[in-house]
């Protein structure tokens, strides 16, 4: 039966359903405060997660894109300045770099983790470095010591692009609270999704926090006095009011996840054993949050027509690295450039991994996968 009805790759209902009494009640409140724009419910949702992820100042903005663009506009990245980050991550890591003038400085990554590789890191530092921006890819964090080593021995800072990886950890830390800056999305498909855009800047310095504050409402400082020419990156009441619900059930939600992730190492054990598939590995020194399960898969587009026909939703993140991609064509990357990058984006699948998922679902995917191998 689950079989015909198929697995979707994410079900935000099935998380929905127990905590609607209370998302509606917070709602209720904004509604009937009528205050929209920040407010008590935006500061109360920065000291809940500052705490929670064990840094000094969370900082709401309206997206995890923005999250980064105003944190690498606090930082003064600007024209002609040079930024390395990781050829394989959501658009948004690069765009934002791009946006400000910058040239994004790619590096491939670790063909074992998705995440970009420190020793290529290390080589593409010149003059005009003005930061780095390690991403950790799908829940889990990058591999920062060497990073944080060559920035250090720059003197320029680490931009985490934290979006996938809120609770995530490296060597016992919160990721976001280890680099000068962390940068984190609210998009409904992040492990906490809020009811339409948002994000959030993380820092333990509080002069940049301060910056931060002050360009996401336009550089202004009292009304109508500008400093600094910033936007409108502000975080709305409603959204705060939601996440701050859905924040209490974060830890459960991860465990739920990670329950997951462990129940498919155990059901695709065989396909990988066999060649067919390669899962993703957890480093020893790291939580992994499952934002996504992304297996690496033989003939991976057949795979997934297959699935697809079975009803089970699968994701390809990302099918075109930066380098390849159009708009980037101007940085002058030739095809090959980043020979494990472009790997990954033929071989990687993302399967169903949300908390509420059966085992009967599981099983589902794990015997399609084993069907389309065996015959
Ligand atoms: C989702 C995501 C972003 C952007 O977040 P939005 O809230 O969608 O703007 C940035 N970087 C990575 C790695 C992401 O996954």
């Amino acid at each position: 039966m689950v079989g015909r009805m198929g697995v979707p790759l994410l079900d935000l209902r099935a998380q929905f359903g127990p905590i609607r009494d209370d998302v509606m009640a917070a709602i209720a409140r904004v509604c009937d405060s009528q205050l929209f724009i920040l407010g008590a419910e935006v500061e109360a949702l920065e000291a809940e997660l500052a705490a929670m992820l064990e840094v000094d100042h969370a900082i709401g903005v309206s997206s995890g894109t923005d999250a980064l663009l105003v944190a690498m506009m606090a930082l003064g990245i600007d024209r002609d300045d040079e930024v390395i980050t990781s050829t394989y991550s959501f658009f948004a890591t690069a765009g934002c770099i791009a946006r400000l003038g910058a040239r994004p400085v790619l590096v491939d990554i670790d063909p074992a983790t998705f995440n970009l590789d420190p020793t290529a890191v290390a080589s593409a530092i010149t003059p005009r470095t003005k930061a780095i921006v390690p991403v950790h890819l799908f829940g889990q964090s990058a591999e920062l010591e060497p990073i944080l080593e060559t920035a250090a021995r720059h003197g320029i800072p680490v931009i985490e692009d934290a979006a996938q990886a809120i609770g995530a950890r490296y060597k016992g830390r919160a990721v976001g609270g280890i680099g000068r800056v962390g940068c984190f999305s609210f998009f409904p498909s992040k492990n906490l999704g809020a009811f339409g855009d948002g994000g959030l800047v993380t820092t333990n310095d509080p002069a940049l926090a301060d910056t931060v504050r002050l360009l996401r409402g336009h550089g202004m400082r009292p009304k109508y006095y500008h400093h600094a020419i910033g936007g409108n990156f502000r975080l709305d009441a409603l959204q705060a009011a939601v996440l701050r619900v859905k924040a209490r059930h974060l830890a459960a939600w991860t465990a739920a996840r990670q329950v997951n992730a462990a129940r498919y190492r155990a059901l695709l054990g065989p396909a990988a054993a066999a060649g067919h598939l390669a899962l993703p590995p957890e480093a020893p020194d790291r939580v992994h949050i499952y934002n996504q399960f992304v297996v690496r898969a033989r003939d991976r587009d057949g795979l997934r027509r297959h699935l697809t026909e079975l009803g089970i939703g699968t994701e390809i993140y990302y099918p075109v690295p930066f380098h390849a991609q159009p708009c980037f064509a101007d940085l002058g990357y030739a095809p090959g450039a980043f020979p494990a990058a472009e790997a990954a984006a033929a071989e990687s699948l993302a399967l169903p991994i949300y908390g509420e998922l059966t085992d009967e679902q599981l099983q589902t995917v794990a015997g399609a996968i084993d069907a389309y191998y065996a015959r």
